[in-house]
């Protein structure tokens, strides 16, 4: 018998209320996460691409407990698990997230050793010292120790983004959401927190959701990887698959604008206008606006998953 995966989404949808006039009353939604489903096993990295808007940040807050779902389920290891604003100590604790920017996502009044320990203290797992506990994880994240008396200020932003990850791991959570946690980095920077989370996630079996624009950052991290338009996943699988031969014309056209150091240089697809407005997703499948593929149908059906091998896509074309 198959363990249960340790998270499992289930047409998880997170709208946003559009409100207007003097009784301020909901005229619509932005429909940021519209019915995803996926699910992540234990020590796995998921790799969450997409332009900008497509929901992905809206996803992982949903999961980390900071936005309210409207309707879906979350599961760990088969139990539910409660939304942001019912959810107790014992779920912030399992589910940590790090944020892209590490000099806003750090209180610049409190010392490294505060921010670092803070939640060990609130969820009593200091055994000895607050110092010496400080000590430990940020030596744990490549840190030296003695930096715990110092604020962020006085850090670079790799370093700030290291004491962000020693804030996250400090809790010995189980799944980490990484929003962008390394898109603000120089390349030479974010390779070197690209290693530091691999060996976190082999030392402390970790799992995380990595949500990024940047595919070339998705593939030196990620197992799977699922690709989202307009809060919808559209393409989800091994990441190998997905990445070398894409089969939903957006993950197509998003690939085809990456060059590939020692591949021959593929044809740059460009799409035809922006996204649609996520409060008014066109009708059926909701890229055929933009899709160089659109047939007839495309315009009224929603496409569901076809099963592609190892690969899920939902497009009318297989
Ligand atoms: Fe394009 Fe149709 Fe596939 Fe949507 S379902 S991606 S419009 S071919």
């Amino acid at each position: 018998m198959n363990p249960e995966p340790l998270l499992t989404v289930r047409d998880l949808k997170t709208w946003y209320p559009i409100r207007r006039g003097v009784l301020n009353r909901a005229m619509g939604f932005v429909r940021a996460v519209d019915g995803v489903s996926f699910s992540l096993e234990k020590g796995r990295t998921l790799g969450l691409v997409g332009e900008s808007g497509c929901g992905k940040t809206s996803l992982g807050r949903s999961l980390a407990g900071l936005e309210v779902p409207r309707s879906g389920e979350v599961l760990f290891r088969g139990e539910p698990v409660p939304p942001g604003n019912r959810r107790g100590k014992i779920w912030h604790k399992r589910i940590q997230m790090i944020f892209q920017d590490p000099f806003s996502s750090l209180n610049p009044r409190m010392t490294v050793m505060d921010i670092v320990t803070e939640g060990m203290a609130e969820h009593g797992m200091l055994k000895g010292s607050r110092e010496q506990a400080a000590r430990e994880v940020v030596s744990r994240v490549g840190l030296d120790p003695d930096a715990v008396f110092r604020y962020p200020h006085e850090f670079s932003g790799g370093q700030r983004q290291r004491i962000s990850v020693a804030r996250a791991v400090s809790l010995n959570p189980e799944l980490v959401v990484c929003d962008e946690a390394v898109s603000a980095l120089d390349v030479s920077v974010q390779a070197q927190v690209i290693r530091l989370l691999k060996r976190l996630q082999e030392e402390l079996a970790l799992s995380y959701l990595f949500i990024s624009h940047d595919l070339a950052v998705v593939s030196t991290l990620s197992h799977e990887v699922a690709v989202m338009y307009l809060g919808k996943i559209v393409e989800y699988g091994p990441t190998a698959e997905v990445l070398h031969k894409p089969q939903h014309p957006y993950t197509q056209a998003l690939l085809s604008a990456v060059p590939r150091p020692g591949k021959e240089k593929t044809h740059r697809i460009v799409l035809p206008g922006e996204p649609p407005s996520p409060a008014r997703p066109p009708s059926g499948c909701r890229f055929h606006p933009r899709c160089p593929q659109a047939m007839e149908v495309c315009r009224s059906v929603d496409p569901d998953a076809r099963t592609r091998g190892p690969v899920q896509v939902w497009c009318h074309l297989y």
